[in-house]
């Protein structure tokens, strides 16, 4: 019998991705962004057209990479012996969409929570919040009846999108956004920085929150300032930081 060579079995293609899921998923409840199982994180590798996600219902203290279930953007599990989170169209949907994102986090952070509960987009009140994303922090409409019952995951990313679209956002400027009576979508360029955009969000709603408090009437951050500051981080001469 002719020797075998490397047991295929030990060799698994999605362990980094596995690992990036998790390690962006554990980072839900470091930063406080929900409570419980209320939050999930994905990581697509867009060669293989595929992302790792959070199982549903584990506690994030139970999760190891080896509990990320895979999923394809046909929404077919390819790996994992647990179900994939019960979000988990919704972020097939936003992959499928907005090309160029590799990660998805949905939490129940409450500041966020509360401006899709009031149904408000976040104006730009100041210049946190430029920093990060160039206009509002758009909200959707609420979800007609008979997209609940068609399949409300893959209609709450639809929602999403169609709202981009409308709006005619770039969903690669404004990594966010808010699900009307729900609650938070951040995306990036990677699992951990639509963490990251999903610890930002919930910052500018609590600061939005804030200053609505002491000023109802407050005015938005005029449009030179909000330019000068994301130009300032992100624009093609951008100053912020150190040289690479
Ligand atoms: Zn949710």
């Amino acid at each position: 019998m002719a020797p075998t060579k490397k047991n295929p079995s030990k060799t698994d293609p999605y362990k980094s991705l596995k690992e990036e899921a998790w390690e962006a998923n554990i980072e839900i409840p470091r930063r406080n962004l929900a409570i419980y199982t209320w939050g999930n994180v994905s990581a697509f590798d867009p060669d293989k057209g595929v992302f790792a996600i959070k199982p549903s219902g584990v506690a994030y203290d139970q999760l190891t990479p080896e509990s990320m279930v895979l999923v394809d953007l046909e929404g077919q599990v390819v790996g994992g012996k647990l179900n994939p989170s019960s979000d988990t169209e919704t972020h097939r949907v936003l992959y499928r969409n907005f090309s160029g994102i590799r990660g998805i986090t949905h939490t129940h952070s409450p500041y966020a929570v509360a401006w899709a509960q009031a149904r408000r987009s976040v104006p730009v009140y100041g210049t946190t919040h430029a920093d990060h994303c160039a206009a509002e922090i758009p909200c959707t409409v609420i979800m007609d009846a008979q997209a609940v019952k068609n399949n409300y995951e893959l209609e709450t990313g639809n929602l999403i999108v169609a709202m981009f679209q409308k709006k005619k956002i770039d969903p690669l400027h404004s990594p966010m956004a808010l699900v009307a009576g729900h609650g938070p979508f951040t995306w990036g360029k990677s699992a951990a920085q639509s963490v990251y955009h999903g610890a930002v969000l919930e910052e500018i709603c609590k600061m939005a929150q804030l200053t609505l408090a002491i000023d109802p009437r407050a005015a938005a951050l005029p449009e030179y300032i909000i330019r000068k500051h994301w130009e300032r981080k992100h624009g093609p001469a951008a100053y912020y930081g150190q040289k690479k």
